[in-house]
């Protein structure tokens, strides 16, 4: 008898400290104040010049060349640096013209800047980096993995075991976590990847819950800049058109939940209009 009233009252306590932790925890989210995420850089990842548009909009814009722009994005968080997207290889930055493609359709890129020195000037070290995720496996995208041989790469395995025609895009050694659909960086709520294919078969998306900026949907080539996105237009070279536009939808849903902003990785227009490294977004 004794034994078990004693149980009750363990339970009893265990129940009550539970829920006190639970409505805590529920507080502190509603209040912005538990997000472990403190700010965000916008770096430099590229520059160049589109040859024709309409690769991105079939029958739209055919022959139209634009600006562009490619942009990696550093968050810090109180568990440690996310890297997302690592940009075009830092090595165009030494070539006097650029990296200009086989293909004049295709965009003729140059780098102003490394990636390297914008984090020298962070007093970021590479190996100061815990995750490094990718929104996919195109060469602007993952110029510079190899920068971080030690650090985890977030990936999803769709995109990490595609046969892609460019050929193998990751080393064996590097440690990786493939993931499989949506994912919750540092298990806050705080920095969520959103699986988001169509473009190539694992393509995913950035959400990230600041402070004081607030939510912010970061596209990688979900989208390529604001009048496609407005159009929802689907470019000829993805990997698939249906899912693409589903992939689109469900970014506008999370906006919608989230109130958030969306960051076009892409788009020379929104970036003319962003701070740039080092100055940064809380
Ligand atoms: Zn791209």
């Amino acid at each position: 008898m004794k034994t078990s009233r004693r149980l009750l009252a363990l339970a009893a306590s265990l129940a009550l400290s539970l829920g006190v932790a639970q409505s805590f925890s529920q507080s502190a989210s509603a209040q912005g104040g538990k997000s472990g995420v403190e700010r965000l850089y916008v770096l430099n990842c590229g520059e160049g010049v589109a040859g024709d548009i309409s690769r991105w909009s079939p029958g739209v814009n055919v022959g139209k060349s634009m600006d562009f722009v490619d942009n990696c994005y550093l968050i810090k968080h109180s568990q440690g640096w996310l890297l997302w997207d690592t940009g075009l290889a830092d090595a165009i930055a030494a070539m006097p013209e650029g990296q200009r493609p086989a293909d004049p359709r295709m965009t003729h890129w140059r780098r102003s800047k490394t990636l390297a020195s914008q984090l020298d000037q962070l007093g970021v070290k590479p190996s100061d980096i815990k995750f490094v995720a990718v929104s996919h496996s195109h060469p602007d995208h993952i110029g510079n993995v190899t920068l971080f041989p030690q650090t985890m790469l977030l990936v999803q395995k769709a995109e990490y075991e595609w046969q892609s025609p460019v050929g193998p895009r990751f080393k064996p050694e590097q440690p990786v976590t493939k993931l499989e659909g949506d994912h919750d960086v540092f298990g806050d709520g705080s920095v969520m990847i959103i699986a988001t294919p169509g473009h190539t078969p694992g393509h995913q998306c950035l959400l990230v819950k600041l402070p004081k900026t607030g939510a912010v949907l970061l596209s990688g080539d979900a989208v390529h800049f604001k009048d496609n996105w407005e159009n929802r237009r689907v470019p000829q070279n993805n990997d698939n058109k249906d899912k693409t536009s589903a992939s689109m939808q469900r970014m506008a849903d999370v906006m919608a939940k989230e109130k958030a902003q969306l960051w076009i990785n892409h788009d020379k227009a929104q970036r003319d209009g962003q701070k740039m490294s080092p100055q940064f977004y809380e």
